[in-house]
C-alpha cells in the first residue's frame, strides 16, 4: 500500500492511513511506501535552488520542517516516552536539512546528488511518523529506509532500479520482518546506488516504489491510496463533470501517467506488466469506495476512448530547413543530440511539406536540448541546409487514450472536428504507433478548452463501462 502525500498531510491523514493499514493487516501481509506530507517536498527543492542561487533571505527550513513534524508527533502518540523516541528519530534528520542548507549556501551550488539527498528528506520523516503510528494503534511495525533496498543505477535525480538487486534486497530486508508479523514502512521516492549512496526515482516516484517494491516481493495486489476516487477521464482539475474509470489496462494506465495524468507516475505500470499484478487506485479519504483497478486487459468500451490528459510546460523544437526532409540521417543526428543530454522526447512529428521536424521535450530540458542541436548541426546552419532551430515554450500537449482506438476509425476526425468546433488552433499532430493514443499539440492558453471539448465529444463524462 502506497500513499500519497495528501493522504499522510496532517497527523489526521496519517491516522486514517494507518487505519486502512491495520484494517488489511488483519488479513494479508502489508508493505506499506510513504511519500513525504504534502508540500514538504516542494519546499525542500525550492530551499535547496534558492540557496544555490546565493539567495539569503530563506527560511529556516529545518526548524519548519522540525516543528511541523513533532506537531504530528504529539497528535500520533500518546505515551510521552514513545513520543521522546519518535522525535529522538525525527531530531537528526531535520538536523541533516540545516547541515545540507548550510553546505549549499557556501558552495552556491546543487549537485544532482545533493538534490536528491535533500529532496528525500520528507519521506524519510513520514516513514517514521507511519510507522509509530501504526504501533500506536497495536501493529509491530519499523520504518525501513529505501536506499538499502531499491538499488538503482547513480542517475541520481531519475534513478532506475535494477529489479534482480531490489528482489534479493527485499528478500533479505523485508521478509523476515513480513514472517516476523512486522509491517514495514518503507521511504516512498527514494533508492540507492549499489554502493548506498541515495537516490530518487523522480518527481512522484513514490507510485513507482511501490510497485517496483511490489514487483519484486510479488504481491498479490498493489494499493495507491490518493486523494480522488481513482483514475478518472480527465483531471478533475481541468474538467470537474470528469467520470470514475472502474477498471483500465496496463496500457492505457500507462498512457495516461506517460501524457501528463499526475495520479501516476509514468514509469509506475512498468513492473507490474510482467507479472499481471493488478494495481489499484483509491482514495484514503473514502476508503469504503472502490477505485480503480488497472489490469492486463482492462474493460472494453464501445467507442475505445477512455480518457483525455494534458502536459503543460513543455516546449516544441523545430529544425526547419530545406536540406531536412529525405536527408539520410537527419533525424539520427536529431535524437542522439537530444539523447546526449538525456532530455525526454514526448511527442515527434515530421512534415514533408514545411520541411521540418519539430519535437517536444519537457520545457525544463529545452534550453540545454537546443544547445545540443546547435552544436550538432552547427556545420548545416552554415551551409544553410538547416536554416533554424526554433523553441516554443507556450504550448501544451493533449492525448487521447484508449486501448480499443485501435481499429476504431474515426477517432481522429472526430477529436479534430470537435476543437474546430471551439476554434481550437492544432499546432502539431502525432498518432502513437501503439494507437493508444492520438495526441496533438495546442497553444498553453487552449489547453482546457481543447481537453473540454474532446472529453465532450466522446461523452466521457456519461457511464459508458459497466460498473464492477
Ligand atoms: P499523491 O500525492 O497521492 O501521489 P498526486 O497529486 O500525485 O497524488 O496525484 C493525484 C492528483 O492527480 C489528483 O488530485 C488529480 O488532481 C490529478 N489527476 C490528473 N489527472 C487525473 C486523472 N485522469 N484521474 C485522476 N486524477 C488525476
Ligand atoms: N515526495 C515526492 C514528490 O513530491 C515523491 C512522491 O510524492 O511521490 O515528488
Ligand atoms: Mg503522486
Amino acid at each position: 500500500m502506497k500513499f500519497g502525500g495528501t493522504s499522510v498531510g496532517d497527523a489526521e491523514c496519517i491516522r486514517r492511513a494507518a487505519e486502512i493499514v491495520a484494517r488489511a493487516a488483519r488479513e494479508s501481509l502489508v508493505v506499506v511506501v510513504v511519500s513525504a506530507m504534502s508540500g514538504v517536498t516542494n519546499r525542500l527543492i525550492a530551499t535547496a535552488q534558492n540557496l544555490a542561487q546565493g539567495k539569503r533571505d530563506v527560511d529556516d527550513l529545518s526548524t519548519t520542517l522540525r516543528a511541523q513534524h513533532f506537531a504530528a508527533a504529539d497528535v500520533l502518540v500518546a505515551d510521552e516516552a514513545r513520543q521522546s523516541e519518535l522525535k529522538a528519530e525525527l531530531e537528526p534528520i531535520t538536523g541533516e536539512v540545516a547541515n545540507l542548507c548550510q553546505g549549499i549556501s557556501l558552495l552556491r551550488e546543487l549537485t544532482p546528488r545533493a538534490h536528491a539527498t535533500v529532496s528525500s528528506i520528507g519521506e524519510r520523516l513520514s516513514a517514521r511518523l507511519m510507522a509509530a503510528t501504526l504501533r500506536e494503534i497495536g501493529l509491530n511495525s519499523v520504518a525501513v529506509e529505501a536506499t538499502d533496498v531499491i538499488v538503482t543505477d547513480d542517475q541520481y535525480l531519475q534513478a532506475e532500479p535494477m529489479m534482480d538487486r531490489v528482489k534479493e534486497r527485499s528478500n533479505v530486508r523485508l521478509r523476515p520482518l513480513l514472517d516476523d508479523g512486522v509491517t514495514p514502512v518503507v521511504t516512498g521516492f527514494i533508492g540507492g546506488t549499489v554502493d548506498g549512496v541515495l537516490t530518487t526515482l523522480g518527481r512522484g516516484g513514490s507510485d513507482y516504489s511501490a510497485t517496483t517494491l511490489g514487483a519484486a516481493l510479488e504481491a498479490d495486489e498493489i494499493i495507491i491510496w490518493t486523494d480522488v476516487d481513482g483514475v478518472l477521464t480527465a483531471d478533475p482539475r481541468l474538467v470537474p463533470s470528469a467520470r470514475l474509470l472502474r477498471e483500465i489496462s496496463y496500457n492505457e494506465a500507462a498512457e495516461l501517467a506517460y501524457f501528463g495524468a499526475k495520479v501516476l507516475h509514468p514509469k509506475t505500470l512498468r513492473p507490474v506488466v510482467q507479472a499481471r499484478i493488478p494495481v489499484w487506485i483509491r482514495n484514503s479519504f473514502t476508503p469504503d469506495k472502490g477505485g480503480t483497478k488497472i489490469t492486463a486487459v482492462g474493460h472494453p468500451t464501445e467507442h475505445g476512448v477512455r480518457a483525455i490528459t494534458a502536459i503543460p510546460n513543455v516546449s516544441m523544437i523545430t529544425i526547419g530547413g530545406p536540406g531536412i526532409v529525405g536527408a539520410i540521417g537527419v533525424a539520427a543526428k536529431t535524437f542522439q543530440a537530444v539523447a546526449s543530454v538525456r532530455a525526454n522526447v514526448l511527442l515527434i512529428s515530421q512534415s514533408s511539406s514545411e520541411n521540418d521536424i519539430c519535437l517536444i521535450v519537457d520545457s525544463a530540458d529545452a534550453t540545454q536540448t537546443v544547445k545540443a542541436l546547435r552544436s550538432a548541426f552547427a556545420a548545416d546552419l552554415v551551409h544553410h541546409d538547416v536554416e533554424h532551430i526554433i523553441v516554443n515554450s507556450d504550448i501544451a500537449i493533449v492525448a487521447v487514450v484508449g486501448e480499443n482506438m485501435r481499429g476504431t476509425p474515426g477517432i481522429a476526425g472526430r477529436t479534430f472536428s470537435a476543437l474546430g468546433k471551439s476554434s481550437i488552433n492544432i499546432i502539431a499532430i502525432a498518432q502513437g504507433s501503439s494507437e493508444y493514443n492520438v495526441s496533438f499539440v495546442v497553444e498553453a492558453k487552449a489547453m482546457q478548452d481543447a481537453v473540454v471539448a474532446v472529453h465532450d465529444e466522446f461523452k466521457l463524462d456519461q457511464a459508458a463501462d459497466v460498473g464492477l
